[in-house]
């Protein structure tokens, strides 16, 4: 049986309504219903793709093209000096909606967003052997 469209390959085909910033035949972006600041926004591929690695070679460019775009647009209409784009790529790192997206969080100094990173250190002999396993496959 196939699998359910998702939230976001419905609202690609325009069925579930959404507050749109930009359209061309690839791409589609959109303001997040729960947005984490003003202007927080989702890039998505039209096309029903569940993982970054999955997109077509011209879908992973034209985010490449139109992210830095949109980011300038959203903190031009929001007055956000900055902002992060983020990608969760997969369960395990906080992909709610099996559809790729990229987030554009318009940020402020003191916004209270954050992130919890929890750096580990890593000998360089780890690092140099790990870079080079990555460097080797195809
Ligand atoms: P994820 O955790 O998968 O990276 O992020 C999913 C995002 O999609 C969340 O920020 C959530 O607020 C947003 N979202 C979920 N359902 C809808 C929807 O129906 N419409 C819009 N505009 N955003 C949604």
């Amino acid at each position: 049986m196939a699998a359910q469209p998702s939230i976001f390959a419905r609202i690609a085909a325009g069925e579930i309504p959404c507050q749109k910033v930009f359209e061309n035949d690839l791409l589609l972006a959109f303001l997040d219903v729960n947005p984490l600041a003003e202007g927080h926004t989702l890039v998505i591929p039209k096309r029903a793709v569940e993982r970054l690695g999955d997109l077509t070679a011209q879908e992973a460019a034209e985010f490449g093209r139109q992210i830095p775009l949109l980011a300038r647009r959203i903190m031009t209409a929001t007055g956000a000096p900055a902002c992060n784009i983020l990608q969760n790529d997969g369960r395990a790192a906080g992909q709610e909606v099996p559809h790729v997206h990229f987030h554009i969080i318009p940020r402020r100094e003191g916004d209270g967003l954050g992130f919890r990173w929890k750096p580990q250190a890593r000998s360089r002999e780890e690092l140099e052997a790990l870079a080079a396993r990555i460097q080797s496959l195809p």
